[in-house]
Formats: structure tokens, sequence, C-alpha cells
């Protein structure tokens, strides 16, 4: 008789193994219909039950393996369920961004075909607009209780908690292929239409390990983990679940992400870690500069999604608080390259610390990075050759959903991330522009990253972007966009001195243009397109 197989990799077993070993650990939630009001307190074991109950559930709605249920929801403990609970049974939990346009939602509503949305309280009015234009849905449910059900709804609509009611928890979670789809997440559409990537339980269960680690995010049974990242992008950077493998304690910040709501509930809750994207940590710390507030509890923070400021890296590490730069897409489900130091550390000249302080980082275990040149041969690693970030990972996306055509791929199996990157001897990669945001000057790339990084650090700027616009002369040259602090000026030549000396003399800007806000897109990305064509006509000094 052959041994029996090892048990595969599945999301299930993590929320059974945080209520077997954590059941008591808190999970805490601000509540959708008073986020101001008290906390709803749980713990793993209350999550397991609740996540059971709605496995039950979504059987008795004729649910099978493979079905998609959407979600457009918060960072709740009702989302937080509802992972468990869709990916467990076998359904893909499919998680749709809120902040899209209309028309986008319901583009990729029908595009996954799902058949069940669960939805927030908030979002009541933006699908019962909806709901006529969705070809595939079939239950509506909304994730509050019977009080809070609408007087009107275009379609059959169901309370979440009374669906938990109705229902029992004996649910044993079915022992599921490991390399069956578990979740849906569409890419944000900065790059066309938007496209679904579907990870397996294998590809998440095996990222969350490789996120846990003590030089990726570092977390353990003794952390208050405070996620802010949306739940609906990219399983909120697998927060959720890194939670439950470790069985740390999870505080929701609900609907509630402005700098005094966080830091009344890190302080409160003794959060220990959160993670999110840049704007966040700098409206966060605006809040501390503010009204003086101090946070002992906060050890560190996780910041990606766009390049991180060097400068609020630095205000952070003066408060002891220290901001871990991430580097992640969609299609690497996604965290890929995380700045965390080296045992060498100690023994580094100030200037190559800093240097590499302000990088991306490094890779994650399992992840391997190259640098391509226009002709896709393969680029050195000496820190100062730039050219297309190819990534090759075990949870790398192998396939959009729906899609006839892979994902770009080098012919010999690398993923495209579309990002232009330098990578230095000892590994730390440095991401110098989206390919289509690139500024070429006279055949020259010029980062546009590291010019807005650098004009951060001028005390009259409080934003500011670097586009590339046409000039007869060099093909492109950048112009910054700037948004200025309240009183302040800057001219164009002391924008100019500011760059002395900190980049090469051609790359610093020509000029700038004073703007009231840089245009940021769903996910916290700025609109460069957006910037070029309300520049395109830029007459050059
Ligand atoms: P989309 O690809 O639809 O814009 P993603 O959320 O997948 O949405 O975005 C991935 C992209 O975000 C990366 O390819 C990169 O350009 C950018 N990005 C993510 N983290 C960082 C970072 N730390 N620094 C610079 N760019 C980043």
């Amino acid at each position: 008789m052959s041994a029996p197989a090892p048990l595969p990799l599945l999301l299930s077993n993590l929320i059974a193994h945080a209520d077997r070993q954590h059941g008591d650990t808190p999970v805490l939630s601000r509540r959708v219909e008073d986020p101001r009001g008290p906390l709803q307190r749980s713990n793993w074991r209350g999550v397991h039950g609740r996540a059971r109950r709605f496995a039950n559930a979504l059987g008795s709605l004729g649910v099978r393996q493979g079905d998609r249920v959407a979600t457009l929801a918060w960072n709740t403990h009702r989302h937080l369920e509802l992972y468990y609970a869709i990916s467990g049974s076998g359904a893909v939990c499919h998680t749709v961004n809120p902040r899209l346009y209309e028309a986008q939602l319901a583009w990729i509503l029908n595009d996954s075909r799902a058949r069940v949305l669960c939805f927030d309280l908030s979002f009541s009015e933006l699908v019962a607009g909806l709901a006529p234009q969705l070809q595939h849905v079939e239950h509506f449910v909304l994730l509050s209780d019977e009080e809070h059900l609408p007087a009107a709804f275009p379609a059959p609509l169901r309370a979440y908690e009374t669906l938990l009611a109705e229902h029992g928890d004996d649910y044993a979670w079915p022992l599921l292929d490991e390399n069956s789809p578990a979740g849906l997440c569409y890419t944000s559409g900065t790059t066309g239409n938007p496209k679904g990537v579907l990870y397996s339980h294998r590809t998440t269960v095996l990222q969350v390990y490789s996120c846990a680690l003590p030089d990726t995010f570092g977390l353990s049974a003794r952390d208050v983990v405070m996620p802010v990242t949306p739940m609906y992008h990219v399983n909120g950077w697998g927060v959720p679940y890194i939670a439950a493998l470790v069985g740390a304690s999870l505080v929701l910040p609900g609907p509630l992400q402005d700098g005094p709501a966080l830091l009344e509930l890190i302080n409160a809750e003794r959060v220990t870690f959160s993670n999110g994207v840049p704007t966040l940590w700098s409206r966060l710390l605006d809040t501390l500069n503010e009204t003086g507030t101090r946070i002992d509890s906060l050890r560190r923070l996780a910041v990606g999604g766009s390049t991180c400021p060097p400068a609020l890296i630095d205000a952070y590490a003066a408060r002891g608080i220290e901001l871990r730069h991430c580097w992640g897409m969609t299609e690497v489900a996604p965290i890929g390259l995380i700045s965390t130091p080296k045992a060498d550390h100690e023994h580094l000249d100030p200037e190559t610390r800093a240097a590499r302080r302000d990088k991306q980082g490094r890779p994650l275990p399992g992840v391997v990075f190259r640098i391509l040149d226009d002709d896709g041969r393969e680029l050195p690693h000496d820190g100062t050759a730039f050219g297309e970030l190819v990534v090759r990972a075990p949870w790398v996306v192998g396939n959009y959903f729906n899609r006839d055509s892979a994902p770009d791929f080098t012919a010999d199996g690398w993923f495209r991330t579309g990002d232009v990157a330098t990578i230095d001897p000892a590994g730390y990669v440095r991401i110098t522009d989206r390919a289509k945001d690139v500024i070429k000057s006279g055949g020259e790339w010029i980062s546009s990253i590291e010019l807005e990084n650098i004009l951060l650090t001028h005390p009259a700027v409080q934003d500011a972007a670097a586009i590339a616009v046409a000039h007869p002369q060099w093909n492109e040259r950048p112009l910054m966009a700037v948004v200025l602090r309240p009183g302040e000026t800057l001219e164009r030549d002391a924008m100019r001195a500011h760059f002395e000396g900190k980049v090469a003399k051609w790359w610093i800007p020509d000029d700038l243009v004073e703007v009231d806000k840089i245009p940021y897109t769903g996910t916290g990305k700025v609109s460069k397109r957006e910037l070029r064509e309300a520049h395109a006509g830029h007459q050059w000094p």
C-alpha cells in the first residue's frame, strides 16, 4: 500500500490552525454600520465558526467549487470571514475594488461571471445601480443584518447575518487540490482593460509563508496587526492570511482610513504592525505632527504600491518606527521585494546605507529577478545599468482569467513587470520607473522616481511628479508637476538649485508647473498619463 499523500497547501488550513492554536487571540473590527462606535470584538475561534456557517450558507445558495463569489467590502471581520468561507469551501473569492468607476465594476463582474455578490452597507446604492447590468449574479448579500436592508433594491437581497443564523457551523473544509483556484483580483487597469489574476491555494499559501518571515513582514503571535491595505487589493498583501498563519491579533479598520481614525485605533489597541501605500503613512505622520500625539506600540510599517520617499522613512525612523519599503504587483501575488538590512549593514558607510534604504529592497525567498535591455539581453547587477525588470517565482501568475493570451512573458518564461530597475551587487533593486512613464532625454533614460524623491525633500513641496514632455532638441525632457505647501513659492532656478550635486546635470528638470493636486488612481499610484496630457504643450523656457 502506498503512503497517504501529505496534506495539501490550503487556505482553510490557516484558519483551522489559528482556531486550534490561537483560538482566544482577539480579532477586532470597526463596524460599517457605526464606524465610530464600539468595535466588534471576536477571536480566531469566532472567525472560524462564522466562516464555517457562511460556507454552509454558500452551499444552500447553490455555489459550487470554482464558482466566483464577489466581495465589495472594507477591511472588516465579515470580509475576513468571507475570505476563509469562500476559498475554504472551494469557491473563488473574487475581491472587487469599489473605488473603480461603475462601468468598470460592471465590466469586471460580468467578465468574472460572479454568481454571488456580497457587499458592505456603504456600497448599497452603488450595487443597486449596478445590479441591472450584472448578467451572472444570482444572489446579492448585504454584509449586515435585517435591520439595515434597504427598503427598495432591484434584485432579491439577503442579509449576511440572517444567512449565518440559518446555518450551523458543522462544516468540514473539503480536501481540495492545492492547485485549484482560490482568489481572483483584477489589476487596477492603469494599463488598459482590467485583467483578472487568478491565485490558487498553493500560490497564496506559499506567498504567505514567505511574507511572514523575519526579513519580510516579520510577524508573530506577539503582534497586533492592523491591515490597512484594502482587502479588495491583492488580498490586502496577504496580511489577513499571515495573521492567521502566525496567530497574530487582528485589528480591522473598516471604512475609516484617515490619519486621526487610524491613530486612535493604533493607540487604543496597541497595534504593532500595519501596511499600506506611502500617501497613507504620510497622512498619519501629518496627524502625529499636528496633534503632538505619540505612538508607543507601533514597531513596523510595510509601505509599497508606489515609491516611498526616503524622507518619509527618515521621519518614522526618528519616531522609532521602521518603515519597510516593499514592491509588488497583482501578478506577483503581490510582494516581490522588501527592504531589510543584511548582516553587513553595521559595517557599511553611511552613504551606501542610505542608498540601500532608498531602494525597493531585495527579493523575498523564492523570487528571482533579472533586468533586460531593449533586445532582451540580461544586464549586469552593478547598481547602475537599468532595464526592464522580469521575475520568476512559484506564485507568479501563469494566465489571466478568461483570456487566451498568457500575460507578458519572455520566451524563456520570465514575467515582464513593466517596471524599469537597477539591481546592485548585493541584490537590492531600485525601481526607476514604470516603462510607460520613463523620460527619454537624448536617447538616455532619466528616472522620474528619483527626481520626485529629491524634490520631495524641498521644504516648500508637498507633493511632486516628474513627467516626460516633448522637447524639440532632446526628444523628451523632465517637467516637475508640483503641489506647494500653503503659503510657499518655488521658482524655477531655486528648484534647479535643489537638484545640484544630487543627480547628473542633464537629469535636472528644466522647468516646473504648479498644480492643485497630483492625480492618484484608486490604488494610490500617480496617474502620469493625466499629467502628461494636461502638460503636453508645455512651453520650455
Ligand atoms: P497595476 O499594475 O494595475 O497598476 P498593481 O497594484 O499590480 O496595479 O501595481 C503594480 C505596480 O505598482 C508595479 O509594477 C510598480 O510599478 C508599482 N509599485 C508597487 N510598489 C512599488 C514601490 N515600492 N516602488 C515603486 N513602484 C511600485
